[in-house]
């Protein structure tokens, strides 16, 4: 057997240098399969009719009718090839009639076709092992070219050796035959489509008519953390969240079942309970059957993906700090507001909010610290105008609000007072930390003095800087002459700039007289502008020009210089015994060095410390008491005297009063103006120096007119006065006089 094998083999190859297109043979063997080919009749049909050779059904006796039927009804082709004289034959029966008497049987006699090269080693392998009785059939599936157009079509081939010579050579080989293009072409797609399922990211899950999960991928499980066999049979409402009720998807499903097709965003919920949001394609497909729906749904976690974009979103229109829109979504929703109220005959108010001094605080207590201050002072604001205004950050410490739909400018005013009285409490940070922080509001209107969003908030930024130059803690309704009187502002700030050089400033010296010992004790050094330009130019307005330029920290000092130069002089003169106030700013304060910059200017004139006093008002102080108390520490390590200024109109803390260096409480005049005529402020001085006693302060009352004021002062034990009353702020020279000559001072011991 393994000879007569080994001879066909022999023979092949001889037969294959003999001539080269003895191939050929295995090319029938494989065009017999692909005529026969079922699944693609009309091709097979077509290929049966163009066959070359004789037709053969005269030559060849007919199939008997077991065979005849055999052919009708499977639908295969038999074949018959002659190894020896290459010659194929085939047979097929006419699937186109509907009964079998009808059956007509076609044999032809024809060429091979050619069989896909890459297919080709393997069907001579197949062929070859069948040969050589390794295998009992010939069995092979290729690629054959049916028409010679260069179109494959894939064929199943099964068969035999039927026919041997003597020595057991095989003569003949036959068999059958079939297209299986269709089949295989399915195959290879549904090959296809389970790899790509399986490797998509996104989930896919394939559901029966009744919304039954029949099938899920890999991707379908990493992301609703369920299993296919957790899932399959299950409904899809299993990944229903909470947060879509039963009509929604009930629309969903009539949306598809009218379209064919679904996309859309849903919250599903994970196995795991957690909620993800889900881009979702759903698209109709008929089953196999034809007649019933299949739905395809892919899913996608986008859950991080919008939350990314909701934060960029956030990050472009809010000020991450107060969560406050910001400059751009002011803008935004300003513009809106100013459309509505074009088309409603409508007012709308641009409130522009100014923290007073924050830049002072910020330094001094340090950026977390003044954030801190920021998301407090956002808070209020928004809880005083409420919910329904916006409220915005523009930038460091100024915010703005805008008010819809205001009946008239009063309302916005109200709005603005309210503001600034919501301010009056401090603002608390954790257990310990209070800060009285004012702000300086100015009000801009639509249509009234702009039409435009950035006009609107150029205005309310000036009117909010007239308020700052009156003395801030206050609003300003925006006028014209603002604007001139802000250009005018900044010319005089260049003027100031100029006036030490220039020696523009000089100090005036007010009398600060003991109510025991009826004596001029000291004074105040109080400084004055007399500007070649401008001419006399009020404390009330350069004071806070130079603090917000930072000029005040050079003016500060030469005051301080000049003050205890004169005093110096006036002890050489003979008034030992008298003291120099001088008027310290919180950017002195706040620098850190003063306590450096005084010590030098003591050791410069050779004043003795204890005849100095620095003036610090209350609000500067408590700003930072915490931060202050180590400067004033130090101040007061000189020897030093440190007084409250302005007391009663800041915000101060007990605690503190008692654990800071302070030695004076200076009353404020607004209190003293009013004694005698205004019963609460009357209490309140008398509670500030009954208080500043039981301290161990000096109690000074600042602003004294009238014998009555003086009286009562002098009643109620209050130390020291200063004021008109005893005199103006004189130049150095008529001071010293006027020191010289008080004592004694009859009309003082005609009020006492
Ligand atoms: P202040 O330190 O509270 O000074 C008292 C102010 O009250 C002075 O105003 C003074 O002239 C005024 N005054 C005194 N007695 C009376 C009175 O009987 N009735 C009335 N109505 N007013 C009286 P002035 O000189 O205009 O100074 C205003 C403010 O400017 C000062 O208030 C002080 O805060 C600031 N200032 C003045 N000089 C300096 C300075 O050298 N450095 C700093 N940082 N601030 C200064
Ligand atoms: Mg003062
Ligand atoms: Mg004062």
């Amino acid at each position: 057997m393994a000879a007569i094998a080994a001879s066909v083999v022999v023979a092949i190859a001889s037969a294959a240098q003999a001539a080269p297109t003895w191939p050929w043979l295995l090319l029938a063997l494989a065009v017999l399969a692909g005529v026969v080919g079922f699944a693609n009749r009309a091709r097979l049909a077509r290929w049966w009719r163009d066959a070359r050779g004789p037709a053969w059904d005269a030559a060849v006796p007919g199939p008997d009718e077991r065979l005849k039927l055999a052919l009708w009804a499977s639908g295969e082709l038999f074949w018959d090839y002659d190894l020896e004289r290459r010659r194929l034959h085939r047979m097929r029966a006419d699937e186109n009639v509907a009964r079998s008497a009808d059956i007509t049987v076609h044999n032809r006699e024809g060429d091979v076709p050619p069989i896909h090269p890459q297919d080709l080693p393997q069907v001579m392998q197949a062929l070859r092992s069948h040969l050589q009785d390794e295998s009992p059939l010939f069995m092979s599936e290729m690629r054959m070219d049916l028409f010679g157009n260069g179109t494959w079509a894939w064929v199943r081939v099964r068969g035999r050796v039927v026919e041997r010579d003597r020595e057991g050579r095989p003569l003949r080989i036959a068999g059958t035959a079939r297209d299986i293009t269709a089949s295989r072409n399915a195959e290879y797609e549904h090959r296809i489509a389970s790899e790509v399922m399986r490797s998509m990211s996104e989930a896919v899950a394939v559901l029966d008519w009744d919304y039954n999960f029949i099938a899920v991928n890999q991707s379908f499980s990493r992301i609703t953390g369920y299993l296919d066999d957790e899932v399959i049979g299950q409904p899809l409402s299993l990944l229903n969240s909470s947060q879509h009720d039963r009509a929604f998807f009930q629309r969903m499903r009539d949306d598809l079942a009218r379209d064919g097709s679904w996309s859309g965003e849903v919250w599903e919920v994970r196995k795991d309970g957690e909620e993800i949001l889900c881009r979702i394609d759903t698209n109709v497909v008929p089953d196999a059957s034809g007649q019933r729906q299949l739905y395809v749904l892919v899913l996608n976690d986008i859950t991080e993906q919008k939350r990314a974009e909701q934060e960029l979103r956030y990050l472009a229109n809010y000020d991450t700090l107060t969560s406050l829109p910001n400059r751009s979504l002011l803008s935004e929703r300003l513009s809106r507001a100013i459309v509505r109220a074009r088309r409603e005959n409508g007012r709308i108010a641009v409130l522009f909010i100014d923290l007073d001094r924050f830049k002072d605080i910020n330094d001094s207590l340090g950026h977390a610290t003044g954030d801190r201050i920021l998301r407090a002072a956002a808070a209020r604001v928004q809880q005083t105008v409420g919910a329904q205004h916006t409220v915005a950050r523009l930038s460091g410490d100024e915010f703005t609000v805008v008010l819809e739909d205001i009946g008239s400018p009063q309302e916005a005013e109200q709005v603005a007072q309210q503001i600034i009285a919501a301010f009056n409490v401090p603002l608390t940070f954790g257990e310990r930390l209070e800060l009285a922080v004012s702000p300086s509001v100015g009000i801009s209107l639509y249509p009234d003095h702009a039409q435009v969003p950035t006009d609107l908030l150029k205005h309310a930024d000036t009117a909010m800087y007239q308020a700052k130059a009156i003395g801030r803690h206050t609003y300003q309704m925006y006028s014209e002459s603002m604007d001139e009187k802000t250009r005018h502002r900044a010319i005089l700030a260049g003027g100031l700039r100029r006036a030490l050089e220039r020696n523009e400033l000089s100090l005036v010296y007010q009398p600060r007289m003991s109510l025991s010992s009826q004596r001029v004790v000291g004074a105040e050094a109080l400084m004055r502008w007399h500007s070649h330009e401008f001419g006399d130019v009020s404390p009330a307005l350069f004071i806070p020009l130079a603090e917000e330029s930072g000029l005040i920290l050079d003016l500060g000092a030469w005051a301080m210089r000049q003050a205890c130069q004169t005093l110096r002089r006036w002890h050489d003169a003979g008034m030992a015994g008298l003291s120099v106030s001088v008027n310290v700013s919180a950017l002195q304060l706040q620098r850190g060095d003063l306590s450096e910059v005084v010590a030098r200017i003591l050791a410069e004139t050779g004043l003795e410390a204890r005849f100095l006093e620095l003036e610090l008002t209350e609000s500067v102080i408590m700003a930072n008491p915490e931060q202050n108390a180590d400067t004033l520490r130090a101040c007061r390590d000189l020897g030093v005297s440190l007084a409250i200024d302005d007391f009663g109109t800041g915000y101060s803390s007990l605690a503190y009063l008692k654990r800071l260096p302070i030695t004076t409480l200076k009353i404020d005049q607004d209190f003293i103006g009013d004694l005698t005529r205004d019963g609460d402020d009357e209490a309140i001085t008398s509670t500030i120096i009954a208080m500043g006693h039981s301290l161990s302060k000096t109690v000074v009352a600042e602003g004294v007119e009238t014998a009555d004021q003086l009286a009562f002062l002098h009643g109620h034990q209050c130390d020291e006065i200063q004021g008109h009353y005893v005199s103006r702020a004189l130049p150095a020279e008529q001071c010293l006089q006027f020191i010289r000559d008080y004592y004694p001072q009859s009309a003082f011991v005609a009020a006492s």
